[in-house]
Order: structure tokens, then C-alpha cells, then sequence
């Protein structure tokens, strides 16, 4: 765990592996074959499109990737320029499997010289200002970038530091982990792995005779991926029982479920009954850490009812723990929430105002957006990103040639959660409900070994061949 991580070299783009090769690679799987075949945005090659115009991409992650590359292959003589101040390209999914021993840190390390090719425009720098009313960004180096149509991409931040107490620093010291936390973002190739060394320290401790208690928190702003909290409550716990170990672990989640989908919060109830010592404490809120002193602070909101009838109530409860898993606060970057180009009010105050079907922003007709920063009802995840990128590419196209914007996203997220280590329930939804991507499949709340070998084996060259060259 503790190699030095090492970008990979850059690929020449156009020589990269064939469609042909990526589908045998594929063929790999059974599971991923049948995805693809089913894959209602598996895109063939297309005719290119003239329309005219300066687009403008911010952000060079899964999302402002997808977005430059299905935009490229539509239009015939693209000018585009992509804001990207990161090189190193990372395969997020891949950080929960880092955690559990799964990956190795170098294992998610991807570049964006990969996938950026030299017709494209890249900036490595930073947005500072967004001023749409005007058309125009200001860099952090100061430089200002005109556009015609921009694309958001920005994703999210993370505010550990809206924890009381606690700093991004304090991560990977006193029992603390965070899967969010990358090796790149903490500086050093054992960094984002805190989740590992975690959880091998605690289940020490358990040899060792001693009963630490560990609490996972979940909390109340919307995040990336919503199962990663729970994803590292199950692996974690299974690891332990797979070595005949228990020891004291409660979910201290801010929401009032499991999960939003009935058969899927049942069945992780289920998960949860299959190990012994695991609890659930809903509507905690983490607010405050007493590093030093292992002591957990949570903002308890509930409903009291006695003879005289129910009453909300809120109280704080604090826990003393030995290990903490946090998940942080999380918002849009500071660029964009200090824009116009923001929700004023409502559930997704803050966060990129865009039409939850067209990806177009609903006050600037030459605004789309892609990926986590999208102020929309459904998913923070990859997964709803592959969906949005050709459906924001052909409105965004449809913008640039004054017609009708006819594409419209259906909410389709995925939340691979693991209840143990060789199995996923593939919950896979949208606006409407359940949207399985295995047609017979239509239950999908069963956990399966085919979605775990999917998850581990197939889906990062996926990612990495076919998503990020606008592929699928
Ligand atoms: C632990 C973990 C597990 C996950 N598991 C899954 C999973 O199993 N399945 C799944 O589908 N998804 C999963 N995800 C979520 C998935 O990785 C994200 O939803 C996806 O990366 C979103 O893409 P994005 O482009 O919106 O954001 P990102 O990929 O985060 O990219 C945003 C980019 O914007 C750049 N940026 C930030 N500010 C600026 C600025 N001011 N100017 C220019 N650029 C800027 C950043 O450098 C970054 O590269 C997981 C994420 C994590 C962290």
C-alpha cells in the first residue's frame, strides 16, 4: 500500500484501443456484454454536426471528460476549450475498493493526457469567477476566457472543516478514515488508503482482545455517491466476521433511511441483522469531533410521542468511539456557488440550476450542465454522469443551431452497494423508479456475484476505453 503513486504515461489518443478490442475486452464478461447491448446510450459513429461557436468545458473529471468527447465526435470542426487543472485523472468508484484491500492506490490513477487530445483547448488552471451574464470566466492565474456555450463540470467539494474540531489534516490520525479522501488529495500514496491501515488497526485491536467501537456517519448535504457510507459500514464489518472477529459498529447517518427505494432499504436492513454488533442510529447528523479525546458530537432531530401527543424535539448526542469513518459536508466549488448560475432557494439551493430533463441552464440558454454539480433530484454519481454526457451534448448541440432541445435525461442513477465482499446490489433507478440495465434482472435489490466481478474487473477498462472517449 505503500508504492509511490505513478500517473501512467500519456497514450496516444487516436491510436488508443479500438472499439473492436473494447467490446472483446468486454467479452470478458457475460454481465458486461448484455450491459452494453442494453446500454440505451451506447453511441454509434455519428454524423458530425456544423454548427458554429467557442464552447468552454469546466472541470476535466468523469463529467467534463464525457461531455468534451461526445461533443468532439458531433461536431465536424469543434472549437473547444476545456479548464482542467488536474493531470492526474481519478477513478473515484475505485477508492471504496482501496479501502477494503481490494485495489492498490496506483490502481485508480488515470491521465487526462489519455483522454484530452490536442484539437482540444486545455487549460490547466482553475476557475475563479463565473460571470454569465457576460459570457466570460476569470482564471485563478487571472486570465480571462470568453465563451459562446459553457459547459459546468465541476463536481464537489468536500468541507471537513464544517465538522467543529475537525480538519482535512486530522484524516489518517486518532482512529479517523475517509474513504472520500484520496491519496492524491491527502498528499501521499498511504493517505486515501486511511480506510485500509483503518481498518487493519482495528481488527489488531480486536485480536489484540480489546472491543473498539467504530461509527460510520452519513451526512445531511446531498453527496457523491450516496452508498459509500455504507459501503464501507458492510465491507468493513464483513472483513471482520470473514476473520471470526465482532466488534461494536453503528451507522450514524443523518437520514431517516437506509435507502430511498423500499426492497433495497429491506434488504440492507437484512444486511445489517447478518452482522452481529451492527447498529443504526437515524437522523444524526455529525457536527462537532473531539479529536484528541475520540469523542463524536451528533445533531439528533426526532419526533417525541407520549399521552399528550407527538412533538419534534432535537438534542445532541455525543459518542465516544474508537474508530470514526466521516463522511464530509459536501457543496459545489466556491466558482460556482458564487455565481448567478445557482439555485436562489429550494432542496437544491446552491447547486447548478439546470432543467432536470434537458441538462440546459434555466435561466442561461447557453449554460448546460454535467455531473455532480447539476442542482437536479437525482444522482451524484458516475454512472448519472454517462447518462447526462450525450443527452447535454445533443441539446447543447441542438442550442448551437437554434432548434428544439429534444433530449431528455430520465434521472438514471446507480449505487453499487456491497452488503459483503463478492457481492453488489446493483440498485439502479431514475424519476420513474427501478431502471435495471439487465432487463430480466427486474428485482434490483438481490445482491449478485456477477455485478461484484462487473464492479472489480470490468467496469475501471470500461471507464478508462469506452466512457471517457464518448464511447458509451
Ligand atoms: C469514494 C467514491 C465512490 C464512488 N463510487 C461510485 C460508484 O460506485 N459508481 C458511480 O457511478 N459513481 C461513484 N462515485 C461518484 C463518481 O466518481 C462521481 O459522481 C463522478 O466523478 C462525477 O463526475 P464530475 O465530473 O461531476 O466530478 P469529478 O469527477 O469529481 O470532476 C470534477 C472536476 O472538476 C475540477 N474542478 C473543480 N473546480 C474547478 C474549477 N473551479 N475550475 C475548473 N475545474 C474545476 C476538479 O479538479 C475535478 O477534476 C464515487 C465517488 C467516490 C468519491
Amino acid at each position: 500500500m505503500d508504492k509511490k503513486l505513478d500517473v501512467q504515461k500519456p497514450l496516444n489518443v487516436e491510436s488508443n484501443i479500438s472499439r473492436r478490442d473494447a467490446i472483446k475486452l468486454m467479452g470478458l464478461s457475460p454481465v458486461a456484454a448484455a450491459v452494453i447491448a442494453n446500454s440505451a446510450t451506447a453511441t454509434e459513429a455519428q454524423a458530425a454536426t456544423d454548427v458554429q461557436g467557442k464552447i468552454v468545458i469546466l472541470g476535466g473529471g468523469a463529467g467534463g471528460i464525457m461531455a468534451m468527447a461526445h461533443l468532439r465526435s458531433k461536431i465536424s470542426n469543434p472549437d473547444i476549450t476545456i479548464v482542467a487543472p488536474n493531470e492526474i485523472h481519478l477513478y473515484q468508484p475505485g477508492q471504496v475498493f482501496i479501502a477494503t484491500g481490494v485495489y492498490e492506490p496506483e490502481d485508480i490513477l488515470m491521465s487526462n493526457n489519455d483522454f484530452i487530445p490536442d484539437d482540444v483547448k486545455w487549460i490547466k488552471d482553475e476557475a475563479k469567477t463565473i460571470d454569465a451574464d457576460n459570457n466570460k470566466i476569470t482564471l485563478r492565474s487571472g486570465e480571462e476566457l470568453s465563451y459562446d456555450y459553457l459547459v459546468v463540470a465541476t463536481g464537489i467539494e468536500y468541507h471537513y472543516e464544517w465538522i467543529k474540531g475537525l480538519t482535512k489534516e486530522d484524516i489518517g490520525t486518532n482512529g479517523l478514515a475517509s474513504v472520500y479522501l484520496s491519496d492524491l488529495e491527502k498528499g501521499t500514496a498511504t493517505g486515501g488508503s486511511t480506510g485500509w491501515t483503518w481498518l487493519k488497526a482495528m481488527t489488531q485491536d480486536v485480536k489484540d482482545g480489546k472491543n473498539p467501537r467504530a461509527i460510520f456517519t452519513q451526512p445531511s448535504t446531498p453527496i457523491k455517491c450516496g452508498g459509500a457510507p455504507q459501503k464501507m459500514l458492510y465491507l468493513c464489518a464483513d472483513y471482520m466476521k470473514e476473520k471470526k472477529l465482532n466488534t461494536e459498529m453503528i451507522f450514524a447517518t443523518s437520514s431517516g433511511k437506509l435507502f430511498p427505494l423500499a426492497n433495497v432499504d429491506t434488504e440492507l436492513h437484512k444486511t445489517q441483522d447478518g452482522y452481529k454488533g451492527m447498529s443504526t442510529k437515524f437522523k444524526h447528523n455529525l457536527t462537532a469531533v473531539d479529536v484528541k479525546n475520540k469523542k463524536a458530537t451528533f445533531h439528533h432531530a426526532y419526533n417525541h410521542t407520549d399521552e399528550w401527543g407527538t412533538e419534534s424535539r432535537e438534542e445532541d448526542v455525543i459518542l465516544d468511539y474508537d474508530y470514526l469513518h466521516i463522511v464530509p459536508p459536501m457543496s459545489p466549488v466556491d466558482a460556482v456557488k458564487k455565481s448567478s448560475l445557482v439555485w436562489k432557494e429550494g432542496k437544491a439551493k446552491g447547486w447548478l440550476e439546470v432543467d432536470k430533463f434537458t441538462l440546459q441552464h434555466r435561466r442561461y440558454e447557453n449554460v448546460f450542465g454535467i455531473g455532480d454539480v447539476c442542482g437536479i433530484p437525482m444522482g451524484k454519481t458516475g454512472g448519472s454522469a454517462r447518462h447526462h454526457a450525450p443527452i447535454m451534448a445533443k441539446n447543447l448541440i441542438s442550442a448551437m443551431g437554434k432548434k428544439t432541445l429534444k433530449e431528455k435525461f430520465d434521472g438514471y442513477t446507480v449505487c453499487p452497494l456491497k452488503p459483503r465482499y463478492g457481492e453488489i446490489i446493483m440498485a439502479e433507478f431514475g424519476y420513474d423508479g427501478p431502471m435495471p440495465s439487465i432487463p430480466f434482472w427486474t428485482d434490483i435489490s438481490v445482491p449478485r456475484a456477477s455485478w461484484w466481478i462487473f464492479d472489480v474487473y470490468m467496469l475501471k477498462p470500461m471507464y478508462k476505453h469506452l466512457m471517457m472517449r464518448g464511447l458509451m
